[in-house]
């Protein structure tokens, strides 16, 4: 009889908490996972899955404009947010069902309560009942960064932005990075006016510049505004209901939203983790090594709450390398090197690998091949946007160090183009393949 309640006390059940909980119990561990919200966590509930479909949702705007030139009749188009709305979070209910069944089918006990760390074997559930556990792994997620001025409390972050009562007819979005992005192209797509404030002129910083001025570009040229060297100084609620921002420097705008996107922080805060020694960074994110142990021998920590990269198929890998690890009789690391992402702007974009100045920083010589095409899906847009694809090569060895594109599909193509480079390939792979016309992703292989 061991002398505690479960060989393993997971808490969060998101992408790498589930993931974790699943694995462990298939390799004979007796599992509970606490969850305080909703089982699936940010990705399924308020996050990767929604979002994309409401990127879907709204591309139509456009597809229905090309569909008529094509010959279909489409008659009269109207839009409903709440028809949309409404979809997607039934669609997110159906995907919350399917993970507590298999956290059921894998005889995982879900616990449906907020949890802390009482000791470094006990956790403490917000009903105040302790358990006891021989390993802890905590997989609680990021939480959205608020900044701290006046009336903020009258911006939303991109949890509340799935339950919006009505479409914002003005919405600006305050941050640079991908969620900015993706929610400001999404709404700029249903007919919202759309302004992004940013605190510098740098957006999307890990992506490559020639890849990110040409999506500002195009960002631009759908109509979306881009205010940057700036920030909200403060927020009234004027008597009609509107949110009266202050830009600074006499700058004063009206708009009905304010999404703040400015960046996730890891969700320790009250987690107890003093009571078991376990150590954090300047982010307040939980240090962990190679295998995820944090500085309490029986309590480990994956995903997001760790900050080193918050991705959801980042997430699931830890996840199922620590019960490999743990529970499996098989130790293993995951590797960070080459993991791909993308932004579902409007166009998309997305990368793998070195951008083109880390690539001229580390190596020195590097040869850079693109192709700045018209993409054939593109011809009935208004806007004449064409699409860029970049191949960043080693001089020396002729391997890729990285590939990066904005166009249709871009995100689709790219996760192909992505095992290439985690296969070491050179360029000649790439010049040795045949093309597959008409297409995109022809382009790849045609690279000058
Ligand atoms: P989470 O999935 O956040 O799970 C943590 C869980 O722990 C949550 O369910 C939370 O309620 C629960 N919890 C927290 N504290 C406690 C507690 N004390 N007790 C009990 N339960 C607790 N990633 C991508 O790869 N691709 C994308 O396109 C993408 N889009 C995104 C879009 C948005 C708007 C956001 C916000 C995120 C997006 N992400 C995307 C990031 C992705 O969602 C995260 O990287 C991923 O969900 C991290 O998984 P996790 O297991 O670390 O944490």
């Amino acid at each position: 009889m061991s002398q505690f309640d479960y060989d393993l006390f997971v808490i969060g059940a998101g992408s790498g908490g589930v993931r974790a909980a699943r694995i462990s119990a298939s390799h004979g561990a007796k599992v509970a996972i606490a969850e305080e919200y909703r089982v699936g966590g940010t990705c399924v509930i308020r996050g990767c899955v929604p979002k994309k479909m409401l990127v879907y949702g709204s591309m139509f705007a456009e597809e229905l404009s090309h569909a008529e030139k094509y010959g279909w009749s489409v008659g009269e188009k109207s839009f409903d947010w709440a028809a949309l709305r409404d979809f997607v979070n039934g669609d997110v209910d159906r995907l919350e069902g399917l993970y507590g069944k298999t956290l059921e089918s894998h005889d995982v006990e879900l616990i449906a309560e907020r949890a802390t760390i009482a000791g470094p074997n006990t956790v403490k559930l917000a009903s105040g009942r302790e358990i006891t556990a021989k390993h802890i792994l905590i997989a609680v997620g990021a939480w959205p960064a608020m900044p701290d001025f006046p009336g903020v409390e009258h911006c939303i972050s991109s949890n509340e932005i799935f339950h919006l009562e009505q479409q914002p007819k003005c919405l600006m979005v305050v941050g640079g990075g991908y969620i900015a992005m993706e929610f400001a192209g999404i709404f700029n797509a249903l007919g919202s006016e759309v302004t992004v404030v940013n605190r510098s002129d740098k957006i999307l910083r890990s992506y490559d510049d020639q890849i990110v001025e040409r999506m500002l570009h195009i960002a631009m040229g759908r109509g979306i505004n881009f205010r940057m060297h700036s920030e909200i100084k403060s927020v009234e609620r004027t008597a009609e209901g509107c949110l009266s921002v202050d830009l600074g420097e006499s700058n004063r705008v009206q708009v009905d939203q304010i999404l703040i996107a400015t960046g996730r922080n890891p969700k320790t805060d009250g987690l107890g983790l003093e009571n078991a020694g376990v150590q954090l960074g300047e982010k307040g994110e939980i240090i962990v090594d190679e295998y995820n142990r944090t500085s309490c021998e029986s309590i480990y920590a994956v995903g997001d709450v760790t900050d080193r990269v918050q991705l959801t198929p980042v997430a699931i890998r830890e996840g199922h390398a620590f019960a490999d690890s743990v529970f499996g009789g098989n130790p293993r690391t995951i590797d960070y090197d080459f993991i791909p992402s993308a932004v579902f702007s409007q166009p998309p974009l997305a990368g793998v690998g070195m951008t083109e100045k880390e690539a001229r920083r580390t190596h020195g010589n590097v040869r850079v091949y693109s192709s700045d095409f018209r993409p054939m899906k593109n011809i009935f847009s208004p806007h004449a946007e064409r699409g860029l694809y970049k191949m960043i090569v080693d001089d020396t060895s002729g391997k890729i160090l990285g590939i990066h594109m904005i166009g249709p599909e871009s995100p689709e193509i790219l996760q192909v183009a992505a095992v290439a480079l985690k296969a070491g390939l050179t360029k000649d792979a790439f010049d040795d393949t045949v093309a597959l016309h008409p297409s995109m992703a022809e382009e790849l292989v045609l690279l000058k």
